[in-house]
């Protein structure tokens, strides 16, 4: 049995293997030439103190003592099992599509973007000229809104068990093994891109087929059961259904409302971004002048209520870009990514405020549970409008924002398209802007510095969530009404995040499996 040790460290000795391992020696009473292996179990930063500390606690191996098997998964051959058409390449349908292979079924993966090669080419024309290509963006595309992110792998999930076998399944397909004993792991979008192809390359080594290119136009519906898609003119068939659209496939709610399946409006989150120096945050959570060359770019996590409403940041992005995250270039979209060495100057992080039903009931009667959905969608266009009817996020300073007052020249940013001043308390909703103005002076008050002209708020971040819940059955997790339709991931509403929803796709493969064990 390997003996744990936990130690305490500073950056720098903790950066040091041979003293780290000294000092496990000297700990566990051991000669340090006894340790054959050690393995970092788990690696924390404490910034509470002045002097941060390191908090590793390693396995030690000692001599001829059974050392831990590489990560390993082991996929059969499912080209000629039971077809399962999964709809959807993002976390949710591509962890669902392992899921049903290691069950012993054939996922046929439907994706309506580009393979992650082209998909890049896509992306560098919405930076460069605004050229928004609907199909093919920092949402849609090979590995979906995941790919060209952060790549932040935390989940509140209290599986601990699941969580572990995820990142062991990123680590397989190429991730650092640092992810599984990071507190905080995180990928980066320099190397996301390599990873999803190669679980679309295991998933077609095992016999599943990835299908770029192919955007589900239709449900083939009959007396309740759904039987395939209809990709345009191509009928494409299966036992079962997987739908893991993500969150900013309006067409596919509108096509489900059409079709008459059953949908649900619920709350969900929307604000800015803001974007501070990653220097003024380091100078503030690590209590010091420079960060040095041990310790990574500093994060946040901001949390409060304001009249009764919760106000809070979200998707940090320590090191990292603002990029713009619409799907139609009538709407101005803002998200955050970082590389994985965290390496630019600014940090960026969405700043929101929930948003509840009542806050669009007067659109209900139009457009009933898709009235959120409307929501969100008019204040992406209204953004546009303040950014010029050009791919320019509107902006404001922070303490400008906060005092309400405008802001005539703006700081640098990263958001590579461009910001323009805008009066952004005065034209967003009221209670978005309010609440977000008392969450800022409750967080200045927390973090001093946080309320500073240095830093930026940049239009929209209303991508956080999905307004409109798919539903399903606890039990089955098959949707009430329609026998084989098995909703999943983000925009079906049961996941906010990479590995949440990569955990979810692999429960609803396993329900698929399930329910085809005894045939609807
Ligand atoms: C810039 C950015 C940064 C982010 N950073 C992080 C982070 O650091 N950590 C984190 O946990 N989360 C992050 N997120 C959120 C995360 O990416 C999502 O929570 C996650 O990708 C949701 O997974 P999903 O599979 O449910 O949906 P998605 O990833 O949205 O995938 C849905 C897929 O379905 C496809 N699709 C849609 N309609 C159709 C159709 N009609 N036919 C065929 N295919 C279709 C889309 O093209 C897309 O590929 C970020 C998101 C963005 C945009």
């Amino acid at each position: 049995m390997p003996r744990t040790v936990t130690l305490v460290l500073t950056p720098k000795q903790a950066a040091d293997v041979s003293y780290r391992t000294a000092l496990a020696a000297r700990t566990l009473g051991i000669r340090e030439d006894e340790i054959a292996f050690v393995r970092v179990v788990k690696r924390s930063i404490d910034a509470r103190q002045r002097q941060p500390k390191v908090n590793l606690s390693l396995e030690i191996y000692v001599d001829r003592e059974p050392q831990p098997a590489p990560v390993h998964f082991d996929y059969p051959d499912v080209a000629h099992r039971t077809e399962v058409v999964v709809v959807g390449s993002g976390p949710a349908g591509l962890f669902a599509a392992l899921r049903l292979i290691e069950l012993g079924y054939r996922p046929i993966l439907l994706e309506r973007g580009r393979e992650v090669s082209a998909r890049k080419v896509d992306i560098a024309r919405i930076n460069r000229n605004g050229d928004v290509d609907p199909e093919s963006n920092y949402a849609f595309g090979e590995g979906g809104a995941g790919t060209f992110s952060d790549g932040k792998l935390f989940t509140r999930s209290k599986k601990r068990g699941d969580y572990n076998r995820a990142l062991q399944t990123l680590v397989f397909h190429g991730a650092a093994p640092e992810i599984l004993y990071e507190a905080h792991p995180h990928i980066g979008t320099d190397k996301l891109p390599y990873i999803i192809a190669r679980i679309c390359r295991t998933i077609t080594d095992a016999g599943g087929e990835v299908l770029f290119e192919r955007k589900v136009t239709d449900l083939l519906l009959r007396d309740g059961r759904i039987r395939g898609v209809q990709c345009g003119d191509e009928r494409i068939e299966g036992a079962a259904v997987v739908l893991a659209t993500g969150h900013s496939a309006r067409d596919i709610y509108e096509l489900l409302h059409r079709r008459g399946v059953r949908l649900e409006a619920k709350p969900f989150a929307m604000g800015v971004r803001i974007e501070h120096p990653q220097a003024l945050i380091d100078r503030i959570q690590y209590h010091c002048d420079e960060r040095g060359e041990y310790l990574p770019a500093a994060a946040y996590s901001l949390v409060s209520q304001q009249n009764g409403r919760g106000v809070y940041s979200f998707c940090m992005c320590p090191g990292g870009f603002i990029v713009p995250a619409m799907t139609d270039a009538a709407q101005s979209v803002v998200n955050g990514m970082s590389p994985s060495g965290r390496t630019s100057p600014y940090a960026n992080s969405g700043l929101v405020t929930e948003v509840r039903l009542s806050d669009f009931e007067h659109l209900r009667a139009q457009w009933g549970e898709l009235a959120g959905l409307r929501f969100q969608q008019q204040l992406e266009e209204l953004a546009r409008r303040h950014g010029g009817d050009r791919q320019i996020a509107p902006a404001q300073r922070v303490a400008d924002f906060v005092a309400g007052r405008a802001s005539c020249t703006l700081p640098s940013t990263s958001y590579i398209p461009g910001i323009t001043p805008s009066r952004l308390d005065e034209w967003l909703p009221r209670f978005i802007a309010d609440g977000l103005r008392r969450g800022l002076e409750t967080f200045g008050r927390r973090m001093r510095g946080f309320v500073t002209n240095e830093a930026v708020v940049v239009g929209v971040e209303s991508r956080t969530s999905t307004p409109v819940r798919i539903p399903r059955d606890p039990a089955t997790l098959m949707h009430p009404d329609i026998e084989g339709l098995f909703p999943t991931g983000e925009g079906a509403g049961y996941a906010g995040g990479i590995i949440s929803a990569a955990l979810d796709g692999e429960r609803v493969a396993e329900a698929v499996a399930a329910a085809l064990r005894t045939p609807f």
